[in-house]
């Protein structure tokens, strides 16, 4: 593809270049890259590397993204590219989000095209960060509302507030992946000096777009304390809303964390049992929890969704409302 001038980034003195899309501002020399290795400086301008360019596609459940009150039971055609501004021990997807590999083109026209098969409802930017595609996203997310589908983002978050601002009216849901609660958490587990994943967080609550949290829980880097766990709900509940969900997620040994055993089940059913104070919905991923996958109305308890594993059987009707009680239930459908 031809090269692509990206947004948000000022020229500096000798041809150099900072980037100023995530909160790592990356200062590129002429001919280098940000740390997300997809922005680079040419001739002192700066160029998304990857616009127009996948590394693959496919049509998930959408509550493998993971989104639980989205369209549940849906399909969701969800692509990828290179390039992450995070550099997480466990990355599941260091192979594309930490290494530069084969692409292949994928315009924002052929995205729709894609979009429309299989019953999807629209398109999961997901794999590897969307954040670092922002050209990519912005301009198929804007054709994907004309054509009248959804946009997703499956992202850690940390994206500057103008440029999030200007992503915003086009997406529809996002699941963040919540690393921790403090920036020491993110320096030594992402090498991220300076989050600001809490104000972005904040930022999609306020217009109005649905947020689900995950959370993944490892030995190591986590307490696995009531008190910790308490953390999250409390945080959420009092920034975001007691009807966001949260997500914990088993660890599996992956990457730079390869010896680390799997987070045990105890510990999982610990975090959902005190989050669970503090917020409507909370649920075990990675981990085959039938009664902690599905959701109950916070009102009566009544059962609203049952999941075993990527199977869902919705038990509210059109009317979106709990069938015992009448609680408008918290899903978008
Ligand atoms: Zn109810």
């Amino acid at each position: 593809m031809p090269a692509v001038e990206g947004k948000y980034w000022t020229a500096l003195d000798n041809g150099f270049v900072r980037c100023e899309l995530c909160p790592r501002h990356c200062t590129m020399p002429p001919g280098g890259t940000g740390f997300c290795l997809v922005r680079k400086n040419v001739d002192g301008k700066l160029i998304t590397t990857i616009y127009s360019e996948i590394t693959s596609g496919a049509y998930d459940p959408v509550e493998k993204k993971p989104l639980y009150h989205f369209y549940p039971g849906s399909v969701i055609f969800s692509i990828g590219t290179n390039g992450c501004n995070l550099d997480c021990k466990s990355c599941q997807n260091w192979e594309i989000s930490r290494r530069i590999t084969l692409r292949e083109v994928f315009t924002p026209e052929m995205a729709v095209e894609y979009a429309g098969r299989y019953g999807s409802i629209g398109i999961a930017y997901t794999y590897n960060d969307p954040i670092v595609w922002f050209e990519y996203v912005l301009d198929t997310a804007k054709l994907m509302k004309e054509a009248g589908y959804v946009n997703v983002m499956v992202t850690n978050g940390n994206i500057e507030l103008e440029p999030l601002r200007e992503l915003l009216p086009f997406i529809d849901a996002f699941n963040v992946d919540l690393k921790g609660m403090d920036r020491d958490y993110y320096l030594k587990f992402s090498s991220m000096p300076n989050p600001n994943v809490w104000q972005v967080c904040e930022e999609i609550k306020k217009v109005g777009k649905h947020l689900e949290l995950t959370k993944l829980i490892v030995p190591g880097f986590d307490e696995f304390t009531p008190e910790y766990f308490e953390r999250f709900g409390k945080w959420i509940s009092e920034n975001l809303g007691k009807e966001v969900p949260i997500h914990y997620s088993r660890f599996f040994p992956a990457y730079k964390l390869s010896n680390t055993p799997p987070t045990p089940v105890e510990v999982l059913d610990m975090a959902y049992d005190v989050t669970r104070e503090y917020l409507y919905y909370v649920y075990v991923g990675n981990v085959v929890e039938p009664e902690r996958e599905s959701t109950y109305c916070p009102k009566c308890g009544a059962l609203l969704v049952r999941r075993v594993g990527y199977n869902v059987e919705v038990l509210f009707g059109e009317d979106g409302r709990c069938p015992q009680c009448g609680r408008r239930v918290d899903f978008v459908f």
